[in-house]
């Protein structure tokens, strides 16, 4: 299978499905993560320029990790907006040059608007990507459907029911490793605001296991649109 998964900043889906990402890889499914944001203000005191091309490298460094591609939009953070016509429609390209079995994004409401935009974005880019005469700048064949999205879960979980849930407990490790790849944040929000950040994923994805049966697990909701929904489960 193929599974494209969009996330804003260069770390949200290593918090939200960077398990979940992981297992697919290793069951030898070809996995792309995107991030739309570069990061460039999620430091207090690393210049823009510099704190983006660090977390660029952080990004890439969490994708080796899995063997997945990474792949980023360079959007200033806080600039995200689903109705610009270029962002989506470098999503669509992506999209269609991936063709991915389904989509893993942000979910609709979420802590801060970017995340937000990043999943309309999605929503709107994937069907974009199934209309023949829409152009896209690297002009792929026009995908044959909309794939199928599950919205991971929100930042701390915080109005968020998972539907289905996916058992990382095998993966939580390699999890941890991918997020603490992202160096820059880590430490961001250790010195900024006192949190201890693999300690929060690490809860997210035990209360969720908790809640699962499992020792980890990560949750997801599938996107109720048609014609995007399956008989048969798609997550691992
Ligand atoms: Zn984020």
């Amino acid at each position: 299978m193929k599974v494209l998964a969009v996330g804003c900043h260069p770390d949200d889906l290593e918090i939200g499905c960077g398990g979940t990402l992981a297992k697919l890889a290793s069951a030898g499914h070809r996995v792309t993560m995107v991030h739309v944001a570069n990061g460039d203000k999620g430091h207090k005191v690393i210049p823009s320029d510099e704190l983006k091309a660090m977390r660029a490298r952080e990004a890439k460094a969490s994708g080796d990790l899995i063997g997945a591609k990474v792949i980023g939009l360079d959007i200033p953070d806080l600039a995200v907006k689903s109705d610009n016509d270029d962002l989506v429609r470098n999503l669509a390209d992506v999209i269609r040059d991936t063709a991915p079995d389904y989509i893993i994004t942000h979910a609709p409401e979420d802590y801060m608007k970017d995340h937000m935009e990043v999943s309309k974005a999605v929503f709107d880019a994937s069907f974009a990507a199934t209309v023949p005469y829409y152009r896209t700048p690297s002009n792929p064949d026009a995908t044959q459907g909309p794939a199928p999205i599950f919205y991971m879960d929100t930042l701390a979980g915080v109005g968020f029911l998972p539907v289905e849930y996916v058992d990382i407990t095998q993966q939580i490790e390699i999890k941890l490793r991918m997020n603490a790849c992202h160096e820059s944040q880590i430490k961001w929000l250790y010195e900024h605001d006192g949190i201890d950040f693999l300690d929060f994923v690490r809860t997210v994805s035990k209360f969720r296991g908790l809640q699962s049966g499992v020792g980890y697990a990560e949750g997801f909701v599938p996107c109720q649109a048609w014609p995007r929904l399956r008989t048969t489960r798609l997550l691992p």
